[in-house]
Order: C-alpha cells, then sequence, then structure tokens
C-alpha cells in the first residue's frame, strides 16, 4: 500500500498543465494567463486631470486678480486650443489638459464669475493634479506576465489594453459521479434503507470553490452496465473525474472493474491514510481535446479518482489528493512545487491518544494563530463534525499520547 507522499508522487506524476485557450475576461477570473501582455497604448494616453477644476498655466500664480475661462473641457473631448498666459480652462476628471497648461487646481479652490475665475491663492506647481501621459504603463510595457494568476484588477488592466480575450491555462473540466443503490438526491425523502446523496454537492463544491466549473452527475447505481455509462460519459468530457462510492471490498463495490472496462489504466489502489484507506486512482486514454497535444510525447490524459463513500473519507483524499492535481492542470502550481511545499504545523491543545498504523487526519477547530484543538469525532461517516472543523491535523502512525503543545501537521480547508 502507497503512503501518503507515494501517492501524491503517483497522483502528480500525471498531472499536466491544460493547453492554453483564449477566454473571454470575464471567464478568465482565477485562471494563469499563458502569456505575457503588453499594452497597445500609454496610460494615461494623454495628459489628464485626476480632479475636476481649472487648468492653468502655474508661472501665472495666484493673486494677480482672475483668469479668463478661455474653453470647457469634459471628459471624452478633447481641448478646442492650447491656453494662453492669464487664461484657465474648465476641466473635468480624466480630460486632456491643453496645451500650455501644467496644473489644475480643484473647483472647490476657484471662484468663478462669468468667464472669469478667481484662484485661491496657493502655491501653485508645475505638475499640480496632472497625471502626464504614460504615467502608470507605456505602450509595449508588459502588464500582465505569463504564470501570472488573474485576480480582478488584473482583468480590467487587460479590459484597459484592449486584450478581450486573454490566453489562458483553463480551469480543469471536472465531473463528480456518485454511486450507490441506497442514495437518493437532497429533494428526496429517503426509504428504508437509504440516505441522501451528500458526497455530490460537497465535491462538486469543493471544485467550484477552486474556480472549477463542476458537472455534478446524477446518481449511478451499483449495476455494471449503467455504471459503465455514467463513468464513460463523464471521462469523455471531463479532465477530471471524481467518483464516489463503489471502491471498497464490498460486494457491489463495481467501480475499479467498470473503470477497468472502460479502459482505465489503474495507477493505484489504497493508500496508507486514515480516513480514505480506499481511494483508487487510475488515467483514462487519451481524450479528444488532447488531440491540440497530438505529436507531443505524452498527450493529456484524463485523471480518474475512485473517493470512497464515507462523506470524511471522500473530503480528507479530496485536500490530500485531487487539490493538489487540480492545481496543476490548471497551472497554478508545478508539481515539483507541489511536493517541495512544507506543511502548517500548529501546536495541540489537548493531549489527544492515535492508535493505529496509518496516518490519521483527524477534524480541528485553530485557537489563536497557532494552535488547533481535535474535535470529538465519530470517524469518517461523521461530516457534521467536520463542518465545524477548520482542517484536519495529522497524526502519524503509531501508538501514542500526543502531549498539549506539540506540533502536528495541519491541513486547513479555510
Ligand atoms: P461505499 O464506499 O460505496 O462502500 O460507501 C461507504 C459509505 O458511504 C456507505 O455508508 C455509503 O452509504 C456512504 N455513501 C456512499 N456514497 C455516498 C454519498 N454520495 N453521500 C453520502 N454517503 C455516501
Ligand atoms: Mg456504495
Amino acid at each position: 500500500m502507497l503512503s501518503v507522499d507515494e501517492a501524491l508522487r503517483a497522483v502528480l506524476g500525471w498531472a499536466r498543465p491544460l493547453p492554453p485557450r483564449r477566454v473571454s475576461l470575464r471567464d478568465a477570473l482565477g485562471c494563469v494567463s499563458a502569456r505575457d501582455v503588453a499594452a497597445d497604448r500609454d496610460a494615461p494616453p494623454f495628459d489628464k486631470s485626476v480632479v475636476d477644476g481649472y487648468a492653468l498655466r502655474s508661472a501665472d500664480g495666484t493673486g494677480f486678480g482672475p483668469l479668463q475661462v478661455a474653453m470647457e473641457i469634459m471628459a471624452g473631448q478633447i481641448p478646442a486650443r492650447r491656453l494662453e498666459p492669464g487664461e484657465a480652462a474648465l476641466i473635468m476628471t480624466g480630460a486632456p489638459l491643453p496645451e500650455g497648461a501644467d496644473a489644475v487646481v480643484m473647483i472647490e479652490r476657484a471662484r468663478r464669475v462669468g468667464n472669469s475665475v478667481w484662484i485661491e491663492p496657493q502655491p501653485l506647481t508645475a505638475g499640480m493634479n496632472r497625471m502626464e501621459r504614460g504615467r502608470e504603463y507605456r505602450a509595449g510595457d508588459i502588464v500582465c506576465r505569463a504564470g501570472e494568476r488573474l485576480v480582478p484588477a488584473h482583468l480590467g488592466v487587460l479590459a484597459s489594453v484592449g486584450c478581450a480575450f486573454p490566453e489562458v491555462i483553463p480551469p480543469p473540466r471536472l465531473a463528480v459521479v456518485p454511486t450507490g443503490d441506497e442514495l437518493v438526491e437532497p429533494d428526496q425523502a429517503p426509504g428504508a434503507g437509504q440516505i441522501r446523496n451528500s458526497n455530490g454537492v460537497m465535491l462538486a463544491a469543493l471544485a467550484d470553490e477552486r474556480g472549477l466549473h463542476a458537472t455534478l452527475a446524477p446518481i449511478a447505481r451499483d449495476e455494471r452496465t449503467s455504471l459503465e455509462e455514467a463513468l464513460q460519459c463523464a471521462i469523455k468530457n471531463h479532465d477530471v473525474v471524481v467518483i464516489t462510492g463503489g471502491v471498497s471490498m464490498g460486494a457491489l463495490d463495481l467501480v475499479p472493474a467498470a473503470l477497468a472496462a472502460r479502459g482505465v489504466e489503474r495507477i493505484f489502489h489504497k493508500v496508507r491514510v486514515k480516513p480514505g484507506k480506499p481511494l483508487w486512482f487510475g488515467v483514462g486514454s487519451p481524450q479528444a481535446s488532447a488531440l491540440e497535444s497530438f505529436g507531443k510525447v505524452d498527450p493529456i490524459r484524463p485523471l480518474i479518482f475512485g473517493l470512497p463513500g464515507n462523506p470524511v473519507s471522500g473530503l480528507v483524499n479530496w485536500l490530500l489528493f485531487v487539490a493538489p492535481a487540480v492545481e496543476v492542470l490548471a497551472g497554478r502550481a508545478t508539481a515539483e512545487g507541489v511536493l517541495a511545499r512544507t506543511p502548517i504545523t500548529l501546536k495541540l491543545t489537548d493531549p489527544f491518544a492515535h492508535r493505529g498504523d496509518r496516518p490519521t487526519y483527524h477534524p480541528a477547530t485553530r485557537v489563536g494563530v497557532d494552535a488547533a484543538r481535535p474535535l470529538t469525532w465519530s470517524g469518517s461517516a461523521d461530516l457534521w463534525t467536520v463542518a465545524r472543523a477548520d482542517g484536519f491535523l495529522a497524526f502519524p502512525a503509531g501508538d501514542r499520547v500526543h502531549q498539549p503543545g506539540q506540533v502536528v501537521p495541519f491541513v486547513a480547508m479555510r
């Protein structure tokens, strides 16, 4: 059985950044830019006023009587003519300064009567309230680098340089396939022996939280033919498929055989971890979308995760294996980068007795900045406790009482 580290290495060995694609600006949020983007023009594109006020020549000074209002310049207009000595122009924020003007006085500090304007006595300096052309960036400057993760401000900058369809690493298309004859959907009343499908929405939401567009498939039944069809359908259109249930040792745990029948290559089954031991991982055959990378040595193959049905097992598997793989596919991290990360550690607030030959991920709440308290928890079927946790303390294998103050690795959920 693989250790957590070995299993992660095996998963990431199959994870590649997806081929870049042009998307609309709105769809680019959270994506990694695949290219350097250069400005197509200076910003601002002209010397502009940053206030509503009067453009003037600073050399004219104040206290020599009024200036003549020669023109009015609204944002979007261009000045009618050059400003001569003794003149001012009413100007709005964002409007171009007329030639000859080198400063702007705020409208609140001027008094206008007819075509004359008195400027309050104040030191006038060249450049006052003026943003000169190119101060923000110049045409040709790189305003966004390849590899940068796009936040809303980047999208605004890309819009301002006319990059309406940036080339990005797209978010992986991820499908969640819940399986189990005992399951009914959340809006149904469970019959005798049935429970509601809680994993489906939870796993889809874990994907949504990372900016993916997750497809949540209907519940697949524990029956070979329909299960195979459901899996095939998910694999065909997605980069990552997360199946829940049906990968353990039960009589109706049919997922591994169904995947094998549909050409999915098994990479490993089972990991030395608690909860989450039955994890199954494999790769589908290269798919249509990978034709873009046709001719490359290693075409992209969909990653297939079979998670055990117990909700917390699936959640822990997601955090440990699916989340890092998704980061690599989305170009947000490299496999080497993920493997080189040092885990967060927190100090135990209370003694914790651990037994067992597998490392255990135990739900805990953070206390202050550097400590965590393990919660009273009923094991992998107890999702409610986990809903109140901030993450999982990772206790190493072995029977031992961990003492307060001891430092333990922590996998954060929020
Ligand atoms: P399995 O891995 O299919 O053997 O399922 C293990 C346990 O998880 C069983 O108690 C299932 O009823 C439960 N389970 C499986 N799938 C789900 C699901 N989608 N939502 C909630 N519980 C589930
Ligand atoms: Mg099942």
